[in-house]
Parts: C-alpha cells; sequence; structure tokens
C-alpha cells in the first residue's frame, strides 16, 4: 500500500483564521491518524491576491499551534514550468482550445452552474472572427464523475452540465487553480485532500484533470465549514480575525470542538503538542459524516 500523504494548501491572501485553522488541523490529524506524512503548500498563484507577509505569518501560526509539517514547503509561485509542461501534454493531446469570451459575455448569456456560469461552448470549435485568444478552457466529455467523500458522502457530478469546458490558463495567462493543484497534489505524492467543503465542487474538475494528465487520484474528504451566527462562512472576506498566538490551545480547542472531537476535562490547559497528540489518536471522520457547516464554537 502506498504511503499515506496529506497537505494543507492556504492561499497567503491573509493570516490563518480560526476557519482555515480548522482545514489545517482536519488535514493534519487524517494524515497523521493514519500514520502518514502532511506537507505544506503555500498556493500563491495569484499574485494580485498575495498579502506581503502573510505566507510567513501563516507558517508560523502553524508552528505556534504545533502543526508540524514533513520537508519543505512547496511555493507555488515556482511552479511556473510544471504548469506550462502540463498545458503542453493537454494541447498536444488535442484536450484544450483558446477562447475569447469574456467574463460579462458568459455571464450574460450562459445559465449558471455550481461555479459560475456553465461554458456554452462558444469557442469550442474555433474562435468568432475578428476575436483574439484569451483564455484555454478544457474540453470536457458529456461523462460523469462519481468519487465516494470521506466525510461528504458519495458524490456525482455530469461535469457537461454542472461547469462545461472550464478554464486551465486564465486570461491573464496565470494558470487556473484546478490545474496547479492537480499537477502539484501529484508532483507532491497526495494521496488524501482533505479541504473545506466549498472546493467540494471542484474536485469532480481536478479528477477530470487527472484523468486527463494521467495522474492518480487522490482520496478526498470535505471538512464542514465555520459558519457565524447568521450562517455566514467564516472568512477573510466576512473580517474573520486573525488568530492570537497567545490563545494557541484554546483556538485549538475550539476547532477540535467544531470537528466533533472536544478534548477531555483532563486537558484543560494543556500545550498545542498535547491536545494534537490526544486528537490524532482519536481521529474520527465518521463523527462528521455529512456535516458540511459548523457554528463557531
Ligand atoms: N489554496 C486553496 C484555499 O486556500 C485551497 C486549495 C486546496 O486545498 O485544494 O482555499
Amino acid at each position: 500500500m502506498a504511503h499515506i500523504c496529506g497537505r494543507f494548501a492556504p492561499s497567503p491572501s491573509g493570516e490563518l483564521h480560526i476557519g482555515s485553522l480548522l482545514a489545517a488541523v482536519g488535514s493534519y490529524l487524517a494524515a497523521r491518524h493514519a500514520g502518514g506524512r502532511w506537507l505544506l503548500r503555500i498556493d500563491d498563484l495569484d499574485p494580485p491576491r498575495v498579502v506581503p507577509g502573510a505566507a510567513d505569518a501563516i507558517l508560523r501560526s502553524l508552528e505556534v499551534h504545533g502543526l508540524c509539517w514533513d520537508g519543505e514547503v512547496l511555493w507555488q509561485s515556482q511552479r511556473g514550468e510544471a504548469y506550462h509542461a502540463a498545458l503542453d501534454t493537454l494541447r498536444a493531446a488535442g484536450l484544450i482550445y483558446p477562447c475569447a469570451c469574456t467574463r460579462r459575455e458568459l455571464t450574460a448569456i450562459a445559465r449558471a452552474g455550481v461555479d459560475g456560469p456553465i461554458y456554452p461552448g462558444t469557442c469550442r470549435h474555433g474562435l468568432p472572427a475578428n476575436r483574439g485568444a484569451r483564455a484555454w478552457r478544457l474540453r470536457v466529455a458529456d461523462t460523469r464523475i462519481d468519487f465516494c467523500d470521506a466525510i461528504q458522502g458519495q458524490q456525482s457530478q455530469q461535469l457537461a452540465q454542472a461547469v462545461g469546458d472550464f478554464v486551465v490558463q486564465r486570461a491573464d495567462g496565470l494558470v487556473a487553480y484546478q490545474l496547479a493543484t492537480v499537477v502539484d497534489d501529484a508532483f507532491q505524492g497526495v494521496t488524501q485532500v482533505v479541504r473545506g467543503v466549498d472546493l467540494l465542487a471542484s474536485t469532480a474538475r481536478q479528477i477530470y484533470l487527472q484523468r486527463c494528465l494521467g495522474l492518480p487520484q487522490p482520496d478526498y474528504a470535505h471538512l464542514p465549514l465555520l459558519v457565524d451566527a447568521r450562517g455566514a462562512k467564516l472568512g477573510k472576506q466576512t473580517g474573520a480575525k486573525p488568530l492570537d498566538a497567545a490563545r494557541a490551545s484554546d483556538n485549538l480547542r475550539r476547532v477540535l470542538t467544531a470537528l466533533r472531537l472536544p478534548p477531555p476535562a483532563e486537558l484543560h490547559g494543556a500545550p498545542p503538542a498535547t491536545l494534537l497528540q490526544w486528537a490524532v489518536a482519536h481521529w474520527n471522520p465518521a463523527a462528521l459524516a455529512g456535516v458540511d457547516a459548523c457554528a463557531v464554537p
């Protein structure tokens, strides 16, 4: 059996907050419970979204919370060659094509899918006259992608109907998240992807890309999102505060409680490493079956 390997892949668009700590802890516990490795990747692919200093702050915050990763950190900003090699492979196989459509045009004409407008196939058979290429899209066959998510259960997505041909290289020249993720997960030898349920709808696209590129398919588990009192996802956009390093044990206790692993009373006041050690031994994704949202404890 291949060795288990998990990962945490934050985007450095801000510091860690309690919601991103939950994803870090969930992926860490799943990997360590299985005796596996846990890797760290910084998804700094999108320069306009990178906040100076955020990546360093994330690394420090993980350390303060006792979340020690294995090996070197992988930085997506340094992986351009690998992404372009994958694009070349897809292009050589005739699987991608240039697209002239703007977001505004698509929003006006296309039906809404699971993640934005469903691409209506406008440029699938060639660019319209007098229009230049902007993005590159992957030609999606009319197949259903089925997979079993270790937390959210059996999933099925008819990719052509839910998303349509999707972007692998953006109009600004940057490689799309979906492509970078599958290239890096394969490069890092990741066997289990544990992340927030907001990325569940992306998974079928990632599995499809893995098949197109001949890459192995990891196991998937999508963790519940932390939501505020009004049910809104807690995140940088909703003003979630950076974690206070002085309250690391308390932060972990809250996250573990949300993961249905409330630490026992005798661990009150225990340091992060002790809390995590206990949680690694008790990790049980079945306790979260079907849970996609959780109020901040
Ligand atoms: N970088 C992505 C984020 O912070 C997560 C990528 C992933 O886990 O696949 O939302």
